[in-house]
């Protein structure tokens, strides 16, 4: 870890004792207040009126119990969580996550990210973040819809169109939407389409905003390249995970004539040096929602399964970590560097630990994180909420015209302001500061808020 200065030192002793055990939310802090230093030296103001140590506290923490029964009829319990972290820039907005591993801590960093992440886009949209460590592996239809009915039931009275406007995350798709959505819609008797994001497309959905977060991230890659006059072409690309962000990356990446030659779940990795086959994969992972193993059976033995491992170990010019938080540590990036690796982008948040992000930097890898790099599912989502309110329903052209438009703007603005702050093509930096900029100074004209 880089040492921060005193100011930020002392916000960050305040993070830890106030958020104790909460470890990933530290961590995540922390790698927002390194990159701050400059800016606090260039604008006082921002540290005179506490701006750094407000945002570090969310607006508003919910935690409810979840009752829900299963299908023997045996009553379960989880918890359900929503932190509403900051509304300067316009309507909580983020993702719910459900995942055995949710504590408030996990959601406390994803809602903070989100907060820099949706400044990022340049869009009207506040930073929040949810979910509940219910684990969705092996449940049936039946009872995921009785738990996303339940969660809702509590949930509802907290978000709205204009108020907070969830999404999904890891064990929330389409289906959970769809669910969750029912229930805020029988709750309220109001088709607020504007309320949830990521909604099927013929009940107020947005074309592209599955593909969103995958495809958005391969645009960012290809802005990267494209600065250094380079291109997809011929690539050979290792992405992890095989969810939501990990196959329309794989997707987009052959399109634009890269070859993608391993992805994981967690059950273990696939290599497959002829190339993904996407087809295959969708149908084991969305369809059949089945493990790697099948993906192997379906190919019949012309890939490899590798137990138990994430994917760092395959040579690669580029590396796509699309899985989960710390899936990438310091031991991961030596490897990935010595076999070449040249541009890392992270399609999931948080997912190289501090660690790793140091050692891509002294190598000059390029490294582009989440915040940047998977903004795109984010700003679909607030286009969505545009076509909501306008009752419109855009074509998928001209969706993804906006998306690719949205993270070009985005790398732009994350170099020019590495730049202007004296880091020079240092991705980190430029997300970070561009990202708190523009919240501190919306936050500074609320008055003390
Ligand atoms: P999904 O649930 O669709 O997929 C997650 C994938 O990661 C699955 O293949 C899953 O394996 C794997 N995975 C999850 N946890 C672990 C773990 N602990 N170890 C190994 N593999 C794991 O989620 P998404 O694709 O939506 O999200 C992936 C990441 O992207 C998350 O960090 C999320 O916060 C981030 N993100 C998502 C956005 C979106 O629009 N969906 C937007 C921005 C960021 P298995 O199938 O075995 O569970």
């Amino acid at each position: 870890m880089t040492a921060l200065d005193q100011t930020l030192h002392d916000i960050y002793d305040e993070v830890l004792h106030r958020n104790p055990g909460e470890t990933e939310f530290h961590q995540a802090v922390y790698e927002v207040l390194s990159s701050l230093e400059p800016v606090i030296a260039k604008h006082p103001q921002y540290a005179d009126a506490a701006v750094i140590h407000r945002m570090c506290e969310p607006e508003r923490q919910i935690i409810f119990r979840v009752p829900w029964h299963d299908d023997s009829g045996t009553v379960q319990i989880n918890r359900g969580f929503r932190v509403e972290f900051n509304s300067a820039l316009g309507p909580y907005k983020g993702g719910l996550r459900f995942h055995p591993s949710v504590y408030l801590g996990i959601i406390k960093f994803l809602g903070f990210e989100q907060i820099f992440k949706n400044s990022l886009t340049g869009l009207p949209i506040g930073g929040g973040k949810g979910g509940s460590d219910f684990d969705p592996k092996g449940r049936s239809d039946n009872e995921i819809m009785r738990f996303c009915q339940s969660f809702m039931t509590e949930l509802y009275r907290h978000i709205g169109e204009y108020t907070d406007v969830p999404a999904g995350d890891i064990g929330v798709g389409g289906r959970e939407i769809g669910y969750l959505f029912g229930q805020y819609k029988r709750i309220t008797n109001r088709y607020e389409s504007g309320v949830l994001t990521g909604k099927g497309l013929t009940w107020g959905g947005s074309q592209v905003r599955t593909e969103a977060t995958g495809y958005g991230a391969v645009f960012f890659i290809d802005e990267i390249l494209k600065a250094a006059n380079d291109t997809f072409d011929g690539k050979r690309v290792v992405v992890s995970g095989s969810g939501n962000v990990a196959i329309y990356a794989i997707e987009k990446i052959h399109q634009l004539g890269g070859i993608v030659v391993a992805c994981s779940d967690s059950s273990g990795y696939v290599v497959d040096e002829k190339g993904i086959d996407l087809e295959l994969l969708k149908e084991v992972k969305q369809d059949r929602r089945e493990r790697l193993d099948a993906y192997i059976e379906g190919r019949g033995g012309a890939a490899e399964l590798v137990n138990g491992r994430l994917t760092w170990d395959v040579p690669c010019d580029i590396a796509v970590p699309s899985a989960t938080q710390n899936e990438l540590d310091g031991d991961d990036a030596a490897r990935l560097i010595k076999n070449g690796c040249k541009i890392v982008a992270e399609g999931a948040n948080m997912p190289c630990t501090p660690e790793a992000v140091k050692l891509f930097t002294e190598a000059q890898v390029k490294f582009a994180p989440g915040k940047a790099a998977n903004a795109g599912g984010v700003a679909t989502s607030a286009l969505e909420m545009q076509q909501n309110a306008s009752r419109d329903s855009w074509t998928f052209g001209y969706t993804e015209q906006r998306l690719a438009a949205i993270m070009n703007g985005i790398h732009d603005r994350c170099l020019s302001t590495a730049d202007e702050y004296g880091a020079p093509g240092n991705y980190v930096v430029g997300a970070n500061i561009a990202g708190f900029i523009q919240v501190a100074d919306a936050m500074l004209a609320q008055g003390l808020i």
